[in-house]
């Protein structure tokens, strides 16, 4: 049983697949790379896409009666990538937001990809106060914390959780974002790996496997262990406990930034 918890596949809503079509293209690699649950998380409320919660559920359903009846073997599951807004507390009490889970307590967050806000501490404390667990997707990406790695620290002690992208722990988008995801997962900053996919013709899987083995070639099977059974207590609602973050001391010519 292999989870991907972030996944742009649902057809026509995003920057993912367009069409059904490529839907069932990226279904037949996520089969053929031993997947065999999927968390829908379509882009929502990120400046160019919107997905409210009650029309994503319909989407998704219809998704997973293509998948029946033509017996591909991917159960799916309902979610969002909500880019954090200041008034995401508002969004959750009109119902517009998806959660991962059906108790309501894992939702999948979004920085912009330059910087973290200013408003960031604020909404995500007042989340985790209130029993909301925000997973940080791809904070590899972000170029803040590509540049101050502790930078992510003070969410994760609020509680948020954090997910690695499968390709940027690969090396697939550079050497930057590769050295920031081993850096982040070292220090116990990162709780999950996901693909991400998106739909790119004839190329660009999932890369879950090669990511997990990596995982436990570099941190041991353990760690391996762990983010496997994290991803599955997300879809789940399970409480997820982690190993407290550990500050990444720099270097004097890190601080230069010279080198990472
Ligand atoms: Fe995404």
């Amino acid at each position: 049983m292999t989870i991907d918890i972030h996944c742009h596949i649902l057809p026509g809503v995003d920057d993912g697949a367009q069409e059904l079509e490529n839907s069932l293209a990226m279904a037949e690699v996520a089969v053929a790379e031993g997947i065999t649950h999927i968390l829908c998380t379509p882009h929502h409320n990120n400046g160019v896409y919107m997905n409210p919660k009650n029309e994503t559920i319909r989407r998704i359903a219809s998704l997973q009666e293509e998948f029946d009846r033509r017996k591909i073997p991917i159960t799916l599951f309902e979610g969002q990538e909500i880019r954090l807004s200041a008034d995401l507390t508002h969004r959750i009490e009109a119902q517009d937001i998806l959660f991962a889970d059906l108790t309501d307590t894992y939702l999948l967050i979004e920085f912009p990809s330059s910087h973290i806000p200013a408003y960031a501490e604020q909404v995500l404390f007042e989340l985790c106060a209130n029993g909301y667990r925000p997973i940080i997707v791809h904070p590899e990406r972000n170029a803040q914390i590509i540049k101050e790695p502790n930078d992510l620290v003070p969410f994760l002690e609020m509680g948020c959780l954090s997910q690695v992208t499968n390709a940027s722990f690969l090396g697939l988008f550079g050497r930057d974002i590769e050295k920031t995801s081993h850096l982040l997962i070292k220090h116990n900053m990162v709780h999950l790996l996901a693909s991400d996919a998106h739909y790119h013709e004839g190329r660009r899987g999932f890369h879950s496997l090669e990511a997990l083995e990596l995982l436990e070639k570099e941190f041991g099977r353990s760690k391996r262990e762990m983010f496997e059974k994290n991803a599955r207590s997300v879809v789940s609602g399970e409480k997820i406990e982690v190993p407290k973050p550990v500050m990444h001391e720099m270097k004097w010519y890190q601080r230069l930034g010279l080198f990472k």
